[in-house]
């Protein structure tokens, strides 16, 4: 039997409804926060990857599954939503409409060939948004608050929000050469990856999995000692908008984040709800002020998140938030041999009149077409009987009242709004 590639699951009818709960909620929050969709390629240039999210990153170095296509180009599947998007933005120009923000928001599947476990899969979904250009610290704090909201709605009570800020270049400059003096002495005892990191990008050891227990760690110098008076006053400023929404956050110095175009706010949505696995982020995101002109635009700042979806159903299931799925019918036909004709064009008739409507397509017997109406949880029954269809009518059910009328033909779909209103 062939079965789902390795990474990879089907979501099946009996659980979509849940996706398209938390799909509706991102959609209508983004509308109100005046984000528009944009829908980029799954795949995209290597290169942009390797630029976009960079090169020192385990997606860049691992994850990505990059191929060459039938013409010798070298091409991946998106690994995350935002380089896309900015290459999106930098192409068609959208930097052109001056002092504007433009607001972003994308949904799909992305690909990362990552270990398998509770929560992580090779192909997974994200929603996210990008807001480009404003340097504003309350643009970070719109983007915080716009996934505050989303999360609140969805019904999640056990989320914290994590924030911590990577500075500015010159905040950073010295501050990776503080990490490299640190942790130099003990480079032998970290992991090969961290050794690398060491190399090419200090501030990413603070994020490994795999020293995070490491002594060296908990005594690593911390960015908040290196920050620039700019960079001070615009974390301030985050803070104090997040503060004036009354948004809880706590503040943690060694969130540095996966990607390596961050700067200033990086923040984390983690679920705290226990028995969740080890793979508690929900989310992230953070400010790239470098992001676009390393693509290839002007110098543009841009500030985002990405949310994971499969996890966020994780968590509703975990948090016990019940969906409904709202797959009852509301009409369900039963009719004979010899009016299953009018039973047809009936049940056609009803769907475009915007009732959702059903029959039996196996010539079952009455006593079974009144079994499949009570499975499919349908509010009224039509039942087109030989005689009754003879004289104009049918008999309408209402199965939750019992009450059965006979109805004039023309008058079925009337008759059943007003039922529906009631
Ligand atoms: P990142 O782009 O790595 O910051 O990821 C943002 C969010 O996407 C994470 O917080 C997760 O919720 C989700 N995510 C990332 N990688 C995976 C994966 N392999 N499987 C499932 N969800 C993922």
């Amino acid at each position: 039997m062939i079965q789902t590639p390795k990474g990879t699951y089907d979501i099946l009818p009996k659980d979509v409804h849940k996706w398209h709960y938390i799909e509706d909620i991102f959609r209508k929050t983004c509308a109100l926060y005046n984000y528009k969709e944009i829908r980029t390629p799954i795949f995209e240039s290597t290169e942009l990857f390797v630029r976009g999210v960079g090169e020192s990153t385990d997606i860049v170095n691992k994850e990505m599954y990059t191929f060459l296509d039938k013409g010798n180009r070298s091409i991946t599947l998106r690994p995350e939503g935002t380089a896309g998007v900015v290459r999106s933005y930098v192409e068609n120009k959208m930097f052109a409409e001056l002092n504007q923000v433009t607001k972003l928001y994308y949904m799909g599947p992305m690909f990362r060939y990552e270990r398998m476990q509770k929560g992580r899969s090779r192909q997974f979904f994200q929603f996210g948004v990008e807001a480009l250009g404003s340097n504003d610290p309350t643009i970070d704090a719109e983007v915080i608050s716009l996934a505050v909201n989303i999360l609140e709605q969805i019904g999640l009570k056990h989320v914290k929000v994590v924030i911590n800020t990577l500075g500015d270049k010159a905040s950073r400059v010295n501050y990776r050469k503080a990490l490299i003096e640190h942790f130099t002495p003990v480079k032998e005892e970290l992991c090969s990856d961290c050794k690398r990191r060491l190399e090419q990008n200090p501030l990413r050891v603070l994020d490994c999995k795999v020293d995070c227990e490491h002594p060296a760690m908990k005594s690593a110098p911390k960015i908040r000692d290196y920050l620039t008076d700019e960079a001070k006053v615009f974390f301030a400023e985050v803070l104090r908008d997040l503060d004036s929404l009354g948004i809880k956050y706590e503040i943690n110095d060694n969130l540095v984040r996966g990607l390596d175009y961050y700067n200033h706010t990086v923040f984390e949505f983690i679920s705290t709800i226990p028995g969740f696995g080890s793979q508690t982020a929900l989310g992230g995101g953070g400010r790239y002020d470098g992001l676009v002109s390393e693509i290839g635009g002007p110098e543009i700042p841009g500030v985002g998140f990405a949310l994971g979806m499969d996890r966020l159903i994780l968590a509703i299931e975990e948090e016990g938030i019940e969906v409904d799925p709202k797959d009852n019918v509301e009409v369900f036909i039963v009719a004979m041999n010899e009016t299953r004709t009018f039973a047809f064009t009936l049940l056609e008739n009803l769907r475009r009149a915007g009732i959702k409507a059903e029959k039996d397509f196996f010539e079952r017997k009455i006593k079974a077409q009144f079994k499949q109406a009570d499975k499919l949880n349908a509010n009224f029954t039509i039942i087109v009987g030989e005689e009754e269809l003879q004289r104009g009518v049918v008999s309408i059910k209402n199965m939750k009242t019992q009450v059965q009328e006979e109805i004039n033909i023309d008058n079925i779909i009337s008759y059943l709004k007003q039922r529906m209103e009631e």
